[in-house]
């Protein structure tokens, strides 16, 4: 599915990061900065009265429609957010940590600091902060990133800001829902220039930058800490932007699909342009079909007859048979992209005439819908249909048009979230430069030379630095020491290493792979990570270094519980019958799988090794540590064979 980025493409990708400062509070107030655990203690309604169009000119009553966005419902919990996030006080002087830990990150990238730093408000019309904008400070301009040594990455601006809340739920057909918690913990915001290479280049950079910033333990780890909206431009093209992606692996996936949708799109283009198609063509003629469907047997069509006040139109596309479901690169369309953008306004999908008759729409059905569009069959004439609630319908059509007419244009400049499994979909045309106003509750804040001066001291280290510090602190060889670092584990890793004792036998290498290649498989077998938590973990390496679990058991305990089998490491021991077994048991136990296989050890010879290390593991496995077996039997088949006694 990957598509080689070869040299004819001029791939531009331009990233913007953001991650959570790891402070005690919040940015303008002294709420807890960490975020609590979906549990509230109350909640309040709010009516959101946009009034700035930053939608540029995209039909603003149907984007309100489809978000039903105007009453909001915010979960506020005691300790966690106070009346500075329900926006009835005002922010509070801005937390000095946050601003000292930006200033850290802007010399390390060699940013040009700002003499006086202004808190400024930028609209949000989403909902996401309860006040209508996000509070956010310019910190510094220019600088660059070094990667590997010897390549220079612009830095466009470092920013200290707000997060917004957290989008609970938007089932509710009344409301959306937010949670207050995540309001206003402090994000740094770092822009860098746009950059060409190959994805694992590109890669690389986000890799290098996501380092520097963990380096100085100054942000939050873990999922959701730390997001990348991700610029991206083929030849030169419009720029869409890809918001909200959080992981590295997602960006290779990210950064491949939208090169293969763009050039999709470069492709549809072009043949727009070969076919003529003049804006006129499009849209010429809709017509209500409603009722040549009444009695339809497709379970799409009745089931948009059931929603309130339901209408059918069908839309005709002159010149189109044959490009709305063309596919110059693989899953590209202009069907499959019109199809999110249906849904993006609350509707369920669309058909198009390129893939009918099919999901029970009959020949006959085509037949009629052509009739009443005044499509000549076999003519090279497409059409769509769409269904649903009447003001749905109406409010869809303009932008539906245009947005057709605009595939001549290739590439088209807009926002686009990421998927689970990397893809992207529509969400929101590209506002223009969003407005901003300066936050008048605030005083601009001074930087003076000496706190800058001060700072220096405190700069991260450079990432091969560090990792050279963490191979000689714990005496792990790099690799590991790269991968510990680089896991969401490392702080934990610490922890475990300082809670052994001096004489412990949990050497730090067995505990940072256990961290790292053991999660990492069992992750990659669709294991959910995030049902073992840290204080499993560290419950699991003290059981581990008091000798009441074996050291193969660890895998078996994080299997049980990222697979939700068990709740508690206790559980976990339990249905995995773990219990250490004492040395009188195991070596009568070994004595007797010696016995047993006696003729195999006369014919086989030292070669019988590891067939008794086998069936001795299968019934041993996680009970006692395989190295413990492997001695025992070692030294009885060596006393066998010299003796050629039989036991
Ligand atoms: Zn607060």
């Amino acid at each position: 599915m990957s598509l080689d980025i070869d040299n004819k493409l001029n791939v531009k990708v331009g990233f913007e990061i953001h991650q959570q400062l790891n402070t005690s509070t919040k940015l303008f107030c002294d709420c807890n900065g960490k975020g609590s655990e979906d549990v509230y203690d109350f909640d309040f309604i709010r009516v959101l009265r946009p009034t700035k169009s930053e939608l540029g000119d995209f039909d603003r009553a149907a984007l309100f429609e489809h978000a039903k966005m105007s009453s909001i419902k915010y979960y506020s919990k005691i300790g966690y957010s106070c009346l500075v996030e329900a926006d009835e006080e005002p922010p509070h002087n801005v937390n000095k940590d946050a601003l000292e830990t930006v200033l850290l990150f802007s010399l390390a990238l060699n940013s040009n600091i700002a003499d006086e730093i202004h808190v400024m408000r930028k609209l949000v019309i989403d909902g996401s902060n309860v006040s209508g904008f996000q509070r956010t400070m310019l910190v510094s301009t220019g600088g660059y990133l070094e990667v590997d040594n010897f390549k220079k990455v612009g830095v466009q601006g470092i920013c200290l800001e707000e997060d917004a809340a957290k989008l609970i739920s938007t089932t509710n057909p009344k409301f959306k829902e937010y949670g207050l918690d995540r309001l206003g913990i402090p994000l740094v915001e770092i822009a860098l220039e746009p950059i060409s290479g190959t994805p694992a280049e590109i890669v690389n950079v986000a890799l290098t930058l996501g380092r520097l910033l963990r380096s100085s333990k100054r942000v939050t780890r873990g999922i959701g800490s730390i997001r990348q909206d991700v610029n991206i431009s083929v030849n030169g093209g419009q720029v869409v932007e890809v918001k909200g992606v959080q992981q590295l692996s997602q960006l290779v996936k990210v950064l491949d699909y939208e090169t293969k949708r763009q050039c999709g799109m470069i492709k549809i283009a072009e043949e727009f342009k070969n076919r003529n198609i003049e804006d006129s063509l499009i849209g010429d003629k809709i017509a209500d079909v409603t009722s040549l469907f009444i009695n339809s047997s497709s379970n799409v069509i009745k089931k948009i007859l059931k929603s309130s006040d339901p209408i059918i139109k069908c839309i005709r596309l002159r010149k189109l048979r044959g490009l709305v479901g063309y596919e110059p690169v693989e899953d590209i369309r202009i069907g499959k992209e019109l199809g999110e953008f249906v849904r993006f306004f609350g509707l369920g999908g669309l058909f198009h005439s390129d893939e009918l008759p099919n999901y029970g729409i009959t020949a006959d059905d085509i037949g009629n819908i052509e009739k009443s569009l005044d499509i000549i069959p076999g003519s090279d004439d497409a059409f769509i249909i769409i269904g649903g609630n009447r003001n749905k319908i109406d409010n869809l059509i303009g932008p539906l048009t245009k947005r057709i007419i605009q595939f001549k244009d290739g590439v088209i400049a807009e926002t686009r979230s990421v998927t689970l499994d990397g893809t992207t979909i529509f969400s929101r045309p590209r506002p223009g430069s969003s407005r901003m106003y300066p936050e008048t509750d605030i005083m601009p804040i001074p930087i003076d030379i000496e706190l800058i001066s001060r700072l220096k001291d405190k700069i991260p280290l450079p990432w091969n630095e560090l990792i050279k510090r963490i191979m000689k602190k714990y005496g792990l060889n790099m690799k590991l020491s790269e991968q510990i670092f680089d896991s969401d584990y490392y702080d934990l890793f610490e922890a475990i290493i300082q809670s052994t004792s001096p004489s412990s036998t949990l050497s730090p290498t067995f505990v940072a792979s256990k961290l790292t290649e053991d999660i990492v498989s069992l992750s990659r077998n669709n294991l959910d990570k995030t049902l073992l938590t840290d204080e499993m973990i560290l419950e699991i390496f003290n059981r581990l270094e008091k000798g009441l679990i074996a050291k193969e058991s660890v895998i078996l305990i994080f299997e049980k519980l990222m697979k939700g089998e068990s709740v508690s490491v206790q559980e976990a021991i339990n249905s995995l019958n773990l219990t250490k077994m004492d040395d009188i048991e195991l070596y009568s136990l070994l004595d007797k799988l010696f016995n047993d296989n006696i003729n195999i050890i006369r014919e086989k010879g030292a070669n019988s090794m590891g067939i008794l290390m086998g069936k001795s593991m299968t019934v041993l496995r996680g009970k006692v540590d395989g190295s413990k077996i492997n001695n025992y039997l070692k030294g009885k088949l060596e006393t066998f064979l010299k003796d050629g006694s039989s036991m």
